[in-house]
């Protein structure tokens, strides 16, 4: 059966929505109730901050992809410009 959706969520719930969140969008339903328990619950609030934060550290670190892409699409761009 599943909880209505005024039905409070738990502490439990929402710190795998704040985990799963990092990952992928939440459906709206649930990135509602998350958004209205942390405002009420200081602890998930604050463990909310604190894996976000983590996080942004994480991805500003230059292990991903995309400034190597970048690099290269620049260094195609200058080689034909270079070329004619
Ligand atoms: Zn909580």
């Amino acid at each position: 059966m599943k909880p209505q959706a005024d039905d409070p969520m738990q502490c439990s719930e929402a710190r795998a929505a704040i985990q799963a969140r990092l990952d992928e969008p939440l459906p709206a339903e649930q990135e509602t109730a998350l958004s209205r328990h942390v405002t009420e619950c200081k602890a998930c609030g604050t463990y909310q901050a604190e894996l976000g934060a983590m996080c942004d550290a994480l991805r500003s670190m230059p292990v991903f992809e995309l400034p190597a892409k970048i690099r290269e699409d620049v260094r195609s761009a200058a080689g034909k410009h270079d070329a004619q």
